[in-house]
C-alpha cells in the first residue's frame, strides 16, 4: 500500500505528537479493532484503564520503581569498538538482554501486570510460542500475587522445555493446546476462548505491538522507555544523534519501543530487519512488511503472509520469537509512509553476526537479536563511517540448544568433506 508524500507527511506529524491510533485504534489506514462481539466489553474496559493509568502519576511512578528495581533499569548502552572496527563504522548496543528474565519482553508484561491488577483482574491469561512471553507473564504475575495460565502448543511445550520449567516455578500453569497445528496459532484460540469465558475477571496481557486495539498502543507505550534510554544515552555518549537505529521486527514491539523517540528525528534512519529464513520462497520466511500483503489476522488489519486466497502463510525462521506470519499495524504504516526502512536478514546471516558478536564484544544475543546486528552490519558496508545504534532485544543462552545443533550439524558436514 502507498499513501502520497502529502499524507505521508501528515500522518507522520501525527505519530510524532502521540495523535496515532485514533479513537478507533487506527494508524491510517491499518490497526482498529477486529475482535469477536462478546469480547469488545472487556476491550473497552482495557482501552478505559489504558486512558485512566496509563500516564497516571501514580501509575507511572510505581512502573518506574519496579523497571528499576526488579528489572533492572535503565539498562546500558555499550560501546562496541571491535564490531564498529570490523564494520567501519562507530557502533553502540543497546542492551535489552540485560533485563530480569533476558529480554524486552519483561517491560511489556510488567507493565500490563500492574494494569491487571488496577482494573481488578482476578487471573491473567496468555499465550507463548517459544516462551519468552510467557516467562516474562509468569515472573511479572508472580510479582504482584496474580494467578496466571499461559497456553502453548503442544509441539512449542516439546522443543522449550527449560521455559515451560521455568513458567512453572513462577506458579503458573502452563496448558499444552493438542489442537490445531500444536504451536503459536493454536495456542492463540485457546487464550482467547478461555478470555471470551471470563472477560470480566481475567486480563489478557498480549505480548507484541499486535492484536486488537488498544494493545499496539497499549504495548507501544510500555516499550517505548528503549528509545527513551537509548537515545539520552546515545547523545551523552556521543554528543549527538546516531545515523541509524536497527532492530528486528517480529510482531514489532523491541523495534517499536526503540524506534519511537526517533521518529521526530529526521537525520536519523530507522531500520527494521525481518526474518529472511532459508530465502524468498514461499513458507520459507517470516518477512511480513518484505512481502506481506493487506488483511486482518488476529484482531487487527495489517499486513500479512497469505496467499491469494486469504489463507494464512506458514513461517520459518531459525529464531522461534520472529516466526509469525503477522506484524503490528504501526509498523505497516511506518512502511507505508516510507519513515522506516524494512530490510530482511536470513538464517545465516543471523548466525554469522551471532558467532561476531559473541566473538568481537563477548556477548551472546538472541537469534532474534543477531537479525538486527546482521541488517545493521550490511548497512554500514553500504554507509561506511556513520554512527550506529543497534537494539540487543534479548539474550541468547535460550538460543543454545539451536546452535550447538547447527554448529554441530555443520561440523559434521566439515568432516565429510
Ligand atoms: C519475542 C522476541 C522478539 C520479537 O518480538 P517483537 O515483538 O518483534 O519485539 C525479538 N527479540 C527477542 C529476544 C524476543 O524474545
Amino acid at each position: 500500500m502507498q499513501i502520497d508524500k502529502q499524507a505521508s507527511e501528515k500522518l507522520l506529524g501525527q505519530l510524532i505528537r502521540g495523535e496515532l491510533p485514533d479513537a478507533r485504534g487506527r494508524f491510517g489506514p491499518f490497526g482498529g479493532c477486529y475482535a469477536p462481539e462478546m469480547l469488545m466489553p472487556a476491550l473497552e474496559r482495557i482501552g478505559a484503564g489504558v486512558r485512566r493509568w496509563l500516564h497516571d502519576p501514580d501509575f507511572t511512578a510505581e512502573l518506574g520503581r519496579e523497571l528499576r528495581d526488579w528489572v533492572g533499569r535503565p539498562t546500558p548502552l555499550t560501546p562496541a569498538p571491535r564490531l564498529g572496527r570490523e564494520w567501519g563504522a562507530t557502533v553502540y548496543l543497546k542492551r535489552e538482554d540485560l533485563t530480569h528474565t533476558g529480554a524486552h519482553k519483561i517491560n511489556n508484561a510488567l507493565g500490563q501486570a500492574l494494569l491487571a491488577r488496577r482494573l481488578g483482574a482476578r487471573r491473567v491469561v496468555a499465550e507463548t510460542g517459544a516462551g519468552q512471553h510467557g516467562v516474562a507473564t509468569a515472573a511479572a504475575c508472580a510479582r504482584f500475587g496474580l494467578p496466571c495460565v499461559v497456553y502453548m502448543g503442544a509441539i512449542d511445550v516439546r522443543r522449550q522445555a527449560p521455559n515451560v520449567e521455568r513458567m512453572r516455578q513462577f506458579g503458573t500453569r502452563v496448558v499444552p493446546v493438542e489442537s490445531g497445528d500444536q504451536t503459536l496459532r493454536a495456542a492463540i484460540d485457546e487464550a482467547f476462548r478461555d478470555w471470551v469465558a471470563d472477560p470480566e475477571g481475567s486480563y489478557y496481557l498480549l505480548g507484541s505491538v499486535v492484536g486488537p486495539h488498544p494493545y499496539p498502543y497499549l504495548v507501544r507505550e510500555l516499550q517505548a522507555v528503549i528509545g527513551r534510554e537509548a537515545r539520552a544515552q546515545f547523545i551523552k555518549a556521543t554528543g549527538g544523534l546516531p545515523d541509524v537505529a536497527v532492530a528486528c521486527v517480529g510482531g514489532g514491539s523491541n523495534a517499536i519501543g526503540l524506534f519511537h523517540p526517533f521518529l521526530g528525528d529526521a537525520g536519523v534512519t530507522l531500520l527494521g530487519v525481518e526474518a529472511g529464513g532459508r530465502g524468498p520462497g514461499l513458507g520459507d520466511h517470516s518477512a511480513t512488511l518484505g512481502r506481506g500483503t493487506p488483511g486482518v489476522l488476529h484482531g487487527t488489519y495489517s499486513l500479512l503472509l497469505q496467499n491469494a486466497d486469504g489463507q494464512v502463510q506458514e513461517t520459518h525462521s531459525i529464531s522461534a520469537g520472529l516466526d509469525y506470519s503477522g506484524v503490528g499495524p504501526e509498523h505497516a504504516l511506518l512502511k507505508a509512509i516510507g519513515r522506516v526502512e524494512y530490510v530482511s536478514a536470513t538464517d545465516g546471516e543471523a548466525l554469522a553476526a551471532l558467532r561476531e558478536c559473541c566473538a568481537q564484544e563477548g556477548i551472546l544475543p538472541a537469534l532474534e537479536s543477531a537479525h538486527a546486528l546482521a541488517g545493521a552490519r550490511r548497512w554500514a558496508q553500504e554507509h561506511p563511517g556513520r554512527r550506529i545504534l543497534v537494539g540487543v532485544s534479548g539474550r541468547g543462552d535460550k538460543d543454545m540448544p539451536t546452535l550447538s545443533q547447527v554448529f554441530a550439524d555443520a561440523t559434521g558436514a566439515a568432516n565429510r568433506h
